[in-house]
């Protein structure tokens, strides 16, 4: 993906930052950057601390030298996560992992892949099904906001392994001669 830095647009990740209120920061735009260029990938902190060091050294991303040390990186997460920008998951090892806020997320039933990490909708796969299940969700919002719940979100997801993962494991190991 080459970066079209032409000067008449605004930057997108700038955009982005601005609307949710937070400083374009080069720290920020680095880390955000980061995510939204990588949208199928969740990374711990420790993942993606490695990741932007190995990208500083390699492309030089973090412009006008941009360090980031852990406790700027951890503060920025927990920003971006909480304006909604990032999405953030306990796996089954109960690590947090962060990933790029999905649109899957946002209405359709999706699945993560608890052993790739990969998070994707899954309109797809269950056909009129998922439907149904959003159908239901959009039903339970509705009569808890009735009730005068506020603010609600919801997050449909189905965890397991999925078929390229569980495939990957299955493949039968060629017979000892
Ligand atoms: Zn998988």
């Amino acid at each position: 993906m080459a970066s079209t830095s032409t000067p008449a647009q605004p930057d997108p990740i700038d955009a982005l930052l601005s609307a949710h209120g937070l400083r374009r920061t080069g720290a920020a735009r680095l880390v955000l950057g980061w995510f939204l260029s990588h949208p199928d990938t969740s990374y711990t902190h420790a993942q993606l601390q490695a990741a932007l060091q190995s990208a500083e050294s390699a492309h030089g991303v973090g412009e006008g030298g941009v360090t980031l040390d852990r406790v700027t990186l951890y503060r920025l997460i927990d920003r971006l996560t909480q304006v909604g920008l990032l999405l953030c998951r306990v796996d089954a090892k109960r690590v947090r992992r962060y990933q790029a806020m999905p649109e899957s997320v946002k209405a359709m039933p999706h699945f993560e892949c608890q052993s790739c990490h990969r998070d994707s909708p899954l309109t797809g796969a269950l056909q009129g099904n998922a439907m149904d299940l959003e159908a239901a969700a959009q039903n339970a919002l509705q009569a808890l906001q009735a009730l005068g719940y506020q603010g609600l979100s919801l997050d449909l997801a189905v965890r397991g392994v999925c078929a390229d993962c569980a495939g990957a494991a299955a493949v039968p190991k060629a017979v000892a001669p």
